[in-house]
């Protein structure tokens, strides 16, 4: 078999898309519509959420969900350092100050752990964002022994904005979908290009509190009590609306809408499709000794599998950057989630951070990288993607003097 060229990312839009963009089209009506609200519909039906607001971009669902949950000038809200800057951006655009918190080391997640260990050293914090790191849930759900971030935060009076970027469709650890948003002020969703359902860009923000969706469907547009959709359809003056705020221009197209119903019919699909290559993965790389596989999926729909992160054992001496370097050689698309928020020029001057720093999101992140995982993956890619990685290894190996 000889290597192929194999993207990180390919998206799959074979489904409705064209179909459902000409609808659009030929309806002559572009922006937020009838579209958007039957995407709304579903989407809260996949979730099992009360509301489902669309918005153009997961960034923009983040800063509604944290401006309707109080989030302001003063308040320090906690997040954690191995997630993408657009998390911990949001609070600094309200004003408020961003705390970093480090992520266990075998999952890459928030726990609760180390939710208590931040709240009780700085009780000051007001909101936590737990990030669903590659599509497998935080503990949201725990018991009455061991309460996960939900009760923690409930008993403080601690609001949470739950970032799902890469976790559609995934469940907590009870069954009940992410976004079903049980307990918590929101949970927000992606649709970037190479999210596991896309839209080219857009969002999706969940919540069952009334007030909240109420605060962010308004927010969405311009702080407008009426959308322009309303003002077509509905009698009376359509001239006529009211402003309650100096809202945002979040709200998204018809036509992204369009593709986002064609993806998300196969949603489930796409993840069978991730899943079972997660589970080829494990079998072809398994044996590797110098590489640590992610941990198993515990059941076998919670996790979204949007990624799929090795990390290099330490032991082995093996250095990470000339790891990628010799599985990009052989035309394999990699990437690194995340070079931590620490390590940026910014938040390393905005953010609070313990003086200890975050250990185990350094060692994350200096070790990690991750596989191509895209639904349409054909087996030959699998095969060049699985033969390259075995053969940078042993080459990295070869030249590397065992510690
Ligand atoms: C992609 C991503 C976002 C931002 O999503 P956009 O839709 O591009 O705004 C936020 N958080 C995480 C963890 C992401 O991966």
């Amino acid at each position: 078999m000889t290597g192929m060229n194999v993207p990180f990312f390919r998206a799959d839009l074979a489904g409705h898309e064209l179909e459902y963009i000409r609808e659009v089209l030929e309806s002559g009506w572009l922006t937020s519509g009838k579209r958007v609200q039957e995407f709304e519909k579903l989407f809260a039906d996949a979730t099992g959420a009360g509301h489902a607001i669309a918005v153009n971009s997961c960034t923009a669902a983040l800063h509604l969900a944290c401006e309707a949950s109080g989030v302001g000038p003063g308040s320090e809200v906690l997040v954690p350092s191995l997630t993408f800057t657009a998390t911990a951006e949001v609070v600094e655009y309200l004003g408020g100050t961003v705390r970093l918190v480090d992520v266990d080391l075998t999952t890459g997640l928030l726990t609760p752990d180390l939710l208590t260990q931040a709240l009780d050293a700085h009780p000051s914090i007001s909101c936590v964002m737990p990030v669903h790191f590659a599509g497998a849930p935080c503990r949201m759900l725990g018991t009455t022994q061991d309460p996960g971030i939900v009760k923690i935060c409930q008993s403080r009076g601690i609001s949470i904005v739950e970032d799902a970027a890469h976790a559609f469709p995934a469940r907590y650890a009870d069954g009940k979908p992410v976004g079903s948003s049980i307990g918590t002020t929101a949970c927000c969703f992606s649709f970037y290009a190479n999210k596991t359902i896309t839209t080219g860009e857009g969002g999706m923000v969940t919540t069952n509190d009334d007030a909240v969706a109420e605060r962010m469907r308004r927010m969405r547009l311009h702080g407008i009590d009426r959308s322009a959709w309303d003002r077509h359809t509905r009698i009376g003056a359509a001239w006529e609306y009211d402003v309650i705020a100096a809202g945002y221009k979040y709200n998204l197209t018809d036509i992204a809408a369009a593709i986002g119903i064609a993806q998300l019919e196969r949603a489930e699909e796409f993840r069978n499709a991730r899943a079972r290559l997660v589970e080829a993965y494990r079998e072809r790389l398994g044996g590797i000794d110098a590489i640590r596989l992610p941990a198993a999926d515990q059941a076998s729909n919670h996790h979204a599998w949007h990624l799929f992160v090795i990390r290099v054992d330490p032991a082995s001496g093996i250095d990470r950057n000339q790891l990628i370097e010799k599985i990009n050689d052989q035309g394999i698309g990699t990437s690194v989630h995340y070079k931590p928020l620490h390590r940026m020029t910014h938040w390393s001057k905005t953010a609070l951070i313990e003086p200890s720093g975050c250990p185990n999101t350094d060692d994350w992140f200096e070790h990690c990288l991750s596989l191509p995982l895209f639904p349409s993956m054909t087996a030959d890619e699998f095969e060049s993607v699985c033969t390259a990685v075995e053969s940078a290894v042993a080459n990295c190996l070869a030249g590397t003097p065992r510690v």
